[in-house]
């Protein structure tokens, strides 16, 4: 469904990205991990177009993905995006961040988005907080609204940057939860995560990113129990 070739990206004169590639299928979940600075925030935000690649190219449904294109944004309905920081919109309630892409982009009508977007915040375990705003919420139940209104435009992609990064301890479960059910679901996904045991039991395929090339790309069974590069190895020894 999603293909990147050959992508490169230079932060001035760094090369942050190395000649990209790799290939997403449909029902996959992939995690990509790394140490700091390796580069897999900047990889998923070229995913999204946040970061325009220097070269090479993302191929969504055998079409190149242009950057100069208006597309950018229907394009931004198919492969969504949740962050750390969950970036709600703090003047708006749950409910209304729920549907304000819907309305705005995919021009629903307000009764449909609604009904729609109380779909996704049941999915969620939200539901009974619609008319709250951000800030009355904690971080875990922030995190769980932002991931229903990234559902709520219905992606056929779904990228997650470190969504469990920012929250308190006891709040990353609840996140993880309803990560694994969308997984479960057969919700396409790449995560960005420091979790290993959540990347080990939940994807079908984990990618290991060091100095901004990707050393190893394996099943979580390959990967975590029969680590092929050193560098897997070594940053995985962290973790015992
Ligand atoms: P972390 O685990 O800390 O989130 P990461 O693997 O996500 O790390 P990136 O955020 O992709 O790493 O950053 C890779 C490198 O690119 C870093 O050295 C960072 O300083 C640099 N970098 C990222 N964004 C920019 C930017 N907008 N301008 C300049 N340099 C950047
Ligand atoms: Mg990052």
């Amino acid at each position: 469904v999603l293909e990147v070739k050959h992508l490169v990206k230079f932060f001035g004169e760094r090369e942050i990205l190395k000649d990209i590639d790799f290939q997403v299928f449909q029902g996959d979940v992939i995690s990509i991990i790394g140490a700091s600075g390796s580069g897999k925030s900047t990889l998923l935000r070229c995913i999204n177009m946040l970061e325009i690649p220097t070269s090479g190219d993302i191929v969504y449904q055998g079409e190149i993905i242009d950057d100069t294109s208006k597309d950018i944004a229907l394009y931004r309905t198919k492969v969504g995006m949740v962050f750390q920081q969950f970036n709600l919109f703090n003047n708006m309630t749950v409910l209304e961040n729920c549907m304000v892409g819907p309305v705005k982009v995919l021009k629903r009508d307000k009764e449909t988005a609604k009904q729609n977007a109380m779909k996704y915040l049941n999915k969620v375990g939200m539901a009974q907080y619609i008319n709250a705003k951000p800030h009355q919420l904690s971080g875990g139940q922030r995190q769980r609204v932002a991931i229903a209104r990234a559902l709520a435009i219905e992606p056929k992609v779904l990228l997650f940057d470190e969504p469990t990064s920012a929250l308190d301890p006891q709040m990353v479960g609840e996140v993880l939860s309803v990560m694994r059910s969308l997984a479960q679901e057969g919700l396409t996904m790449i995560i960005v995560t420091h979790e290993m045991a959540f990347a080990r039991d939940v994807s079908t395929r984990v990618v290991f990113m060091d100095q901004g090339i990707i050393a190893e790309d394996a099943s979580p069974e390959e990967l975590f129990n029969h680590p092929k590069n050193e560098r897997t190895k070594e940053f995985l020894s962290r973790f015992t």
